[in-house]
């Protein structure tokens, strides 16, 4: 049998540590997870452990906003915050990809419909009708069938024709434009860059404080994602990537984006500003669904619980709009401003676990039937149909990538599975699969380990007693991606 002891510096929940945080408010019954975007609210002492105890899965790290000290500061913080509860948190980065803004110089002025407008390459201060996009050839960006949305959904311009530098437009909806509010162009040409060079400086943080996620703005297609990917590569970093689905392109080009990313995020902010908000709700069932048959984790994001901004508690609707997200089978929850800025940051975080915890009664999450595509996921699959015929309390799994975690949580069985990894970077990328618990152990080499392991943890992170049976794969070379092909029935002693 090998030695468990665990080695510092601790990056995990680590096999048999005593935790040094006081116990959690964690509930073993929730299974979607949750994301919260730090920021100055999340900075004060205390506050993260807060969220820690609260059921923070994931720290989302906005580049959008602060300073590269800031994200390599926080970055710090959530990994001695997990080190301190003791198990492991994800991390990521979210780029703000390409995305446009109204110059500083922009005089602020109301836009009534049909007012005719230009947005041109130079300033000219005396033009009441004129703006200036903060990028250079913003009139090769526009295409005939464009819109030209300004700040969160008006004022709305549809573009006439481009006169060299210019694009001429016309207010479609009204609204009040000021310095550098940002700027949506609906059928963009590709002429504008996935990745910009404020994204490269990002990356190299990103990279350098170990992040295991990346979040991509705007993504429009496969090959942005796989820009993304040669230059982690390059990096060689080993980041999962979350594509964010903000546009109507991107939405269109979902099949292939899901085929290039690890996951994709529900970006309801940008993409109601671009598709109209009624649009909304069902391109969220759709990406669920989707995201969920493909195998690849969904996000499901913004102003889920915006009320709590300044408020103690969320609104009935907000109750309900996350209640939806998790019924729709979202992988995770998130919260923006609500944890960054908001008053009460620890709150809403509890109070998502809370709504998660309920709406996951809900007979519609235990819908089975999706494809089965390799070997490697076919035992998966019957390892869970197991745990349901034989009333198990949890489905232990050894993974050597994640693999085996995610071929399994995307059934969204009813039992937790306690992913059992021995790479911390594996145990930390699993936090945000629907169920999943990870731990990270030392090497289980043979399925006697395993399950020593797991009676080891069980009672901690599964809530496991004696009696419970278990459900245990493994594979018969240990540590080989895609090598699970053993499944066993063991009654704890
Ligand atoms: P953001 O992305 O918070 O970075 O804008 C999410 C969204 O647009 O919904
Ligand atoms: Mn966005």
């Amino acid at each position: 049998m090998i030695d468990y002891a665990p080695a510092p510096p601790v990056r995990g929940r680590l096999d048999a540590a005593a935790s040094t945080h006081p116990p959690s408010d964690v509930t073993l019954e929730r299974r979607t997870k949750i994301v919260a975007t730090l920021g100055p609210a999340t900075d004060a002492p205390g506050v993260l452990d807060e969220l820690v105890a609260a059921g923070l899965d994931c720290a989302r790290l906005n580049c959008s906003h602060g300073t590269a000290d800031d994200l390599r500061r926080r970055a710090a913080e959530v990994r001695d915050a997990a080190a301190r509860a003791g198990r492991p948190l994800g991390l990521l980065f979210d780029l703000q990809g390409p995305k446009l803004r109204l110059t500083g110089a922009t005089a602020e002025r109301m836009l009534q419909v049909g007012d005719r407008f230009v947005l041109g390459d130079r300033e000219r201060p005396d033009d009441d009708d004129h703006a200036v996009v903060d990028f250079h050839g913003f009139s090769g960006l526009v295409s005939e069938r464009s819109e030209i949305v300004i700040g969160d959904g008006v004022p709305r311009l549809a573009v006439e024709h481009t006169d060299g530098g210019d694009v001429v437009a016309r207010v479609v909806s009204a609204g009040r434009i000021s310095a550098r509010k940002g700027v949506n162009v609906t059928f963009a040409r590709p002429a504008l860059p996935a990745i910009t060079a404020k994204d490269v400086a990002d990356l190299e943080v990103a990279v350098q404080a170990g992040a295991d996620f990346i979040a991509l703005s705007f993504v429009r297609t496969g090959a942005d994602v796989e820009e993304l990917r040669r230059r982690l590569c390059e990096h060689g970093s080993q980041a999962l990537i979350v594509a964010k689905l903000e546009s109507t392109e991107g939405y269109e080009h979902l099949d292939e984006i899901l085929a290039a990313a690890d996951g994709v995020m529900v970006a309801r902010g940008d993409y109601g500003v671009t598709a109209g908000l009624a649009g909304i709700p069902l391109m969220q069932k759709d990406v669920i669904a989707r995201a969920r048959r493909a195998g690849k984790l969904v996000i499901t994001a913004t102003q889920m619980l915006e009320s709590m901004i300044a408020a103690p508690e969320p609104t009935r609707a907000e109750v309900t709009d996350v209640a939806n997200a998790v019924i729709d089978g979202t992988s995770a929850v998130m919260l923006s401003a609500e944890s960054s800025v908001g008053q009460h940051p620890v709150a809403a975080v509890r109070a998502m676990a809370t709504i998660a915890a309920a709406a996951e009664e809900s007979p519609d999450l235990r819908r089975r039937g999706l494809q089965i595509n390799t070997p490697a996921e076919a035992v998966m699959h019957a390892a869970v149909q197991l745990a349901d015929d034989v009333d198990a309390a949890a489905i232990i799994v050894a993974t050597a990538t994640g693999a085996s975690a995610r071929a399994c949580c995307r059934h969204r069985p009813r039992q937790p599975v306690v992913a059992l990894a021995h790479d911390p970077r594996v145990a930390e990328q699993l936090t945000l699969e629907w169920g999943v618990y990870p731990v990270l152990t030392d090497a289980a080499d043979s399925l006697d380990d395993i399950v020593a392991a797991a009676l080891r943890v069980g009672p901690d992170v599964a809530g496991l007693r004696s009696g419970d049976r278990i459900v245990v794969t493994h594979g018969q070379q240990p540590g080989a991606p895609g090598a699970t092909n053993t499944t066993i029935v063991r009654t704890l002693p």
